[in-house]
């Protein structure tokens, strides 16, 4: 038998979150794999079990059921070289360090000297347009730039896996845009592997190569979608190709039947 290059095995997660007088199952039965390099989104309806699903990828979270493997070891914790985007963005950011120190920390438990460090953490607040709030502090700066910050501070890690969950919920459409870009030019350029849970499914199309669509609560995968679009994407060019359309149109009926309660194997 031989073993695939796999980065990341999903077998038969579930998660229930039990507490006192209230139980709720989350995930049922999550199978799938991402193989190095990939970029694969995921969609589904609130309260589907996305966040629960990247936490316990993260390690940050035990499961109920199944396991989950990275490179061949089970995650029982935080994995070396994996990065995390939350969408409680405000709450992943140390107020009391400025945004400089807040990006440079993680590089220095990477062991990286003080020039790398700043010559990292000055690339990433470029890349997300925030080079003039490098001494403010966190709590200075509105939503959509702690956000920008926290996705600074995953850039400048240049991690090998890359989970983002609804990362660019709270930034103006123009911004986000921009962050799109850059997360895919990350992506080309580090060869990293992205999971992106997004509830924007035109997004999710532009920029996975696979969109996982999940089911309604306890999930479970509705769809694997293979996105057949070339590997240089442009935000106006992409977004307005009939093959982007057809796309969009089929995950969005997927994610509509997902809140009807439709599972897989229904007619
Ligand atoms: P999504 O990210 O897809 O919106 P979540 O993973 O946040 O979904 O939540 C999935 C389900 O699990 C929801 O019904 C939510 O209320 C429940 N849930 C999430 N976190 C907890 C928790 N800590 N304790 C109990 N239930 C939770
Ligand atoms: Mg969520």
């Amino acid at each position: 038998m031989t073993t695939p290059d796999v980065t990341l095995d999903v077998d038969g997660l579930a998660k229930t979150y039990a507490g006192p007088g209230r139980t709720v199952e989350a995930v049922r039965d999550l199978t799938f794999r991402i193989e190095r390099g990939e970029f694969v989104c995921i969609v589904g309806p609130s309260g589907a079990g996305k966040t629960t699903l990247l936490r316990c990828i993260a390690g940050l979270l035990g499961v109920s059921g199944g396991s989950i493997t990275l490179d061949g070891a089970a995650v029982t914790g935080p994995p070396p070289g994996m990065a995390v985007v939350f969408q409680e963005y405000g709450r992943s950011l140390f107020p009391w360090l400025t945004v400089r120190r807040n990006i440079e920390l993680p590089l220095k438990e990477k062991g990286l000297d003080k020039a790398g460090r700043t010559a990292r953490v000055d690339a990433a607040l470029e890349a997300v347009g925030l080079h003039d709030s490098a001494d403010a502090h966190p709590w200075q700066l509105s939503g959509g730039m702690q956000q920008r910050v926290a996705i600074a501070r995953a850039v400048a890690y240049e991690p090998s896996v890359l989970l983002m969950d609804e990362p660019f919920a709270a930034v103006d459409a123009q911004t986000r845009a921009d962050l799109e870009d850059l997360v895919r030019t990350l992506w080309k350029r580090l060869g990293i592997t992205v999971l992106f849970v997004t509830h924007d499914i035109d997004e999710s199309v532009y920029l996975g190569q696979r969109v996982l669509v999940l089911s309604n609560r306890p999930t479970v995968i509705l769809e694997d979608v293979a996105v057949d679009l070339p590997d240089e994407r442009d935000q106006l060019q992409t977004r307005s190709s009939p093959s982007f359309a057809d796309l969009r149109t089929h995950v969005y009926e997927l994610v509509q039947l997902a809140k009807q309660g439709h599972r897989p194997g229904d007619g």
